[in-house]
Order: C-alpha cells, then structure tokens, then sequence
C-alpha cells in the first residue's frame, strides 16, 4: 500500500484524464495515495471524445447504407433510407457526455482531487493548475498525443480528426489525406455515408506496418466501395474559393476540387507547454517521452505513460501501462507490461483484425516459415450482391509450429482476432488450430481449417 510523505500535498499528480490517466489515478487512489488530477480539455481523454468512441459510433452510423443495399438480396423491399447527420451528431454527443459523466464519478468515488485547467510542470515537486500551485511526490505525465499538421500554404483550411467529429454539415465530397489507420476509417465512415470521398496518401500504399495481403485488400475493397485513392500523392497547396469549395493542388500538378480536407499524417506526443523545460525529462526527437520497465522518466520522480511515450498508441495499452504503474509504485506488486501479441483492429470497411508478425517481419525473424491464407466470398454476400470479399491469413514459425502472426480483413475481424489472442498469448501452435472444430457456418471457422500452406 502506498506510504504517503506528509511534506506534499499530494502523493501522485497526474496531468491528463485520458485512457491511461484516469486508470493510474483511480488504481493508485485506490490503493491509498493521495492522487490528484488535471485536465483541460475533456474528462475521458481522446478515446472517449474525440478517438475511438465516437469513431467506431460514425463507423456503425456508416455501414447501415450497405445493409439497408443488402437487405434486398434477402427479399426486403428496397427502401430509400434517408441520413440524418444533426441526429447522429446529437446522439453521439449526449453519449459522450454520458461518459463524461462517468469518469468524473470514478476519480470522484476513488477519492481524487481533480483540477479543471491546463497543467504545468513548475518544477519536479511542483505544478500549476490555473492560478494555483500544488506540491506532489511523484508526477505522471498522461498528456497522450496531437494531430500532426504539415505547413503546407492554406493547411488552416484543412480538419483534423478532432473536428471531423463535430462538423456542423456532412460535405458533399471530402478528400482524406494520410495512410494510417485514422485516415483509412475516415475514408469508410465518409463514404458510407455517401460523401464522395478522395484519399491521398504520399506513398505507394497505405497502412504502412500491416501485413502486405491485408494492406492490399483493404486497397481494393475500398476501391469497390467507390473511394478514390491516390497514392504517391503529395500535396502542395489548398485556397479557399469564394463559395467555400477548398481547390487542392498537387505536387505533380493535378488540382481537385473538394468540400472537406481531413489532414490524418499522423499524431504527435502532447509535450507542448506543460513544462518540461523546468526539469530534466529526456525526449525523443518527435518529442516522445523516454521512460523505463516502471514508466519511470529521467527524472526520478516523474513518471510517463500512454501515446506521450510513443510505444503502441492504443487505449488498452495506455490503460494496462497504468496498471502496472499504480500496482508497482502503490501496492508493493512490480508489474511490468509485456508488448508482445497486442492484437488490434482497424475500423475500416470491412474491419481489419490483426496479431503478431506480419509475413514480412516473420521472414526477416523466422528461419523459416509457412503461410496460410484464404480469400472467400462470405456467406452474406451470395444473396446480398455484395462482390466484398474476406482475406484470413495465418503465419506459422515451422521450426516451433507456433502461430507467430493472424491477420485479417473481414466483417467483424476485430471481433474474431480478440478471442484468437488470448490462444496466442497461451502460445497455440498450428496444431492446436487444426484440433479445433470449427463453428459452421461462420467466417472464423476458416481460421481452423486452413490446412495447406500458400507459401513457406
Ligand atoms: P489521451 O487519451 O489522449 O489523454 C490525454 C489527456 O491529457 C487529454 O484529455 C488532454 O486534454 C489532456 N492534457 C494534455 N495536456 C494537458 C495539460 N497540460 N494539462 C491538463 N490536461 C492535459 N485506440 C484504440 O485502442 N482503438 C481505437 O479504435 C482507436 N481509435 C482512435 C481514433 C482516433 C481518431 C484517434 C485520434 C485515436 C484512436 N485511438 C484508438 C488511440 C487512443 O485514443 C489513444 O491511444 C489513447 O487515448 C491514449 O490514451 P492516453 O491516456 O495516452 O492519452
């Protein structure tokens, strides 16, 4: 249990309420330190306000267009739905509130001190919040990460995901700029909603980092949905015209005119203005901060966690960081994280589920390896008239039979490579896949019944 040390006000200090923030404060409260608060933008975090929440809300909003489209295949009488964007946007917001509301509760009922205002570190014992000055033991930087925005000419014109949120009007077209998974679900959530919707991104293909098969995929199944993707497209400049239409230039001199630029480059880690220069904290050069096994920064008392330190930008994974913080720091239980096997998703039409290696970094790290992979129609779609298709792939180390890496994209991927985690977390090997029955008739049977390798 924690040992308070009375000369401070308070035994932790953390800055930022979001997904890590929240856990470390209300796990470290709980396990009796004097914990306070601070935020300045919206209890909850990104995940909550302006990330995965309401992402994934938009992505359900998005998908009712094709099944409204496919219903007919399965003798629904073909209707002519009709989109209400104020509606979705004031019904996500009241969510959001709701859970507002909840996080509040939660540092409340742990026994938080919770400060409403920007932070800032004064010096390693020390931080201000508004006008006001507090002392603290030990400091934890939760401050997660921005939009990064390039300097192009007229870049004030262009959103980020912060304001895609919140737009007063759905655009009649928008152009997504950016190769990463923010950008890609932009792209889905836009087209499904019937805004004629434009990618570009600078390089040959996006989602850099995904596994080849899943990255080409996706590539066409966007496609098929009517997105227009350009790739090796930079852009040079964006002007506003009178009537509010944003007239973009490229590099390679084509121009397209659009309602809507979302800038998703990429996301910085927040360390501006919250007072690093006051102390002797280390930074890596896009500004993440370096820490240790105990989340422990170069300075001895102040602590880092979450997308600030630039590991693996995802909610469970700030929120396991603090889990290991409160307990090793509050509750004499040294836990350290262990990153390997986090499996993600990406939101993107249909979903993508993915774990482990990729067939490129196996090849590179395995002797040797073998590669099963199916591409199928889906049931569903023999009587929807959708020509969308499902790609599952498993990666195995032949020395070992481990599964090493599953990727996949498909309806519900998320979903199906979450429980395949947990197998591999237990270190399941091929022949354990090949023991299992599978679930007939799912998609995620296919994951059991792959038998011969298409590449080894
Ligand atoms: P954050 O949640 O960003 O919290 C940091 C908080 O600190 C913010 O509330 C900020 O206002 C506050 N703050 C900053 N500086 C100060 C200061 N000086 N004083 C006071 N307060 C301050 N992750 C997933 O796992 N799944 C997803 O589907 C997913 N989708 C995403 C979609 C989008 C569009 C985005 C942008 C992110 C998404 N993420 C997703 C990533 C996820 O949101 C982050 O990994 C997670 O929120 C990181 O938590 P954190 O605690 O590090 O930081």
């Amino acid at each position: 249990m924690a040992d308070p040390d009375p000369q401070y006000d308070f035994d932790l200090f953390v800055i930022g309420v979001g997904s890590g923030g929240v856990r470390a404060a209300r796990m470290s409260a709980t396990y009796g330190a004097r914990v306070a608060t601070a935020e300045d933008k919206y209890m909850g975090g990104t995940c909550v306000n302006v990330g995965c929440i309401p992402k994934k809300l938009f992505v359900y909003a998005s998908h009712f267009q094709e099944d409204f489209h496919h219903a007919q295949g399965f003798g629904w009488d073909a209707v002519k739905p009709a989109f209400n964007w104020d509606l979705l946007l004031r019904n996500k917001n009241a969510e959001i509130k709701r859970l507002n509301g909840i996080y509040e509760g939660l540092l409340e009922q742990a026994g938080v001190t919770h400060f409403d205002g920007r932070a800032r570190i004064v010096d390693a014992h020390h931080i201000s919040i508004n006008d006001q000055v507090v002392s603290t033991d030990k400091i934890m930087i939760a401050t997660g990460g921005w939009p990064a925005m390039p300097d192009w000419p007229g870049i004030e014109h262009a959103i980020t995901s912060n304001e895609a949120f919140f737009l007063e009007k759905l655009p009649r077209r928008a152009l997504v700029i950016g190769g990463g998974y923010i950008a890609v679900e932009f792209a889905g959530i836009f087209s499904g909603l019937g805004v004629e919707t434009r990618l570009s991104y600078r390089g040959p293909l996006f989602l850099r980092g995904f596994d080849q098969d899943v990255r080409e995929t996706v590539r066409d199944e966007l496609v098929k949905k009517e997105v227009n993707l350009y790739f090796n497209s930079m852009v040079s400049k964006i002007e506003k015209q009178s009537d509010g239409t944003l007239h973009v230039s490229f590099e390679d001199g084509s121009t397209m005119e659009t309602d809507v630029v979302l800038c998703a480059i990429g996301r910085n880690p927040a360390v501006h203005d919250i007072g690093l220069e006051n102390v002797s904290v280390e930074c890596r050069k896009n500004g993440a901060i370096i820490v240790d096994d105990e989340f422990r920064t170069s300075e001895p008392n102040i602590f880092a966690l979450g997308d600030v330190t630039d590991k693996i930008q995802l909610t469970p994974v700030a929120i396991a960081e603090a889990m290991a913080f409160a307990g090793t720091q509050f509750n004499d239980d040294p836990k350290t994280m262990d990153y390997d096997g986090i499996a993600s998703a990406v939101f993107c039409q249909p979903n993508i589920g993915t774990l482990g290696l990729t067939e490129e970094k196996a090849r590179e790290t395995f002797d040797e390896i073998e590669v099963f992979r199916s591409t199928f129609r889906p049931l569903k779609h023999t009587l929807s008239g959708s020509d969308e298709m499902n790609m599952m792939k498993i990666i195995v180390d032949k020395a070992t039979d481990k599964i090493i890496g599953v990727h996949m994209v498909g309806s519900e991927a998320g979903e199906i490579i979450q429980g395949l985690a947990i197998a591999y977390k237990a270190g399941v090997t091929k022949a354990m896949f090949d023991a299992t029955i599978g679930i007939h008739p799912t998609t995620a049977e296919e994951f059991v019944t792959m038998r011969e390798p298409v590449a080894s």
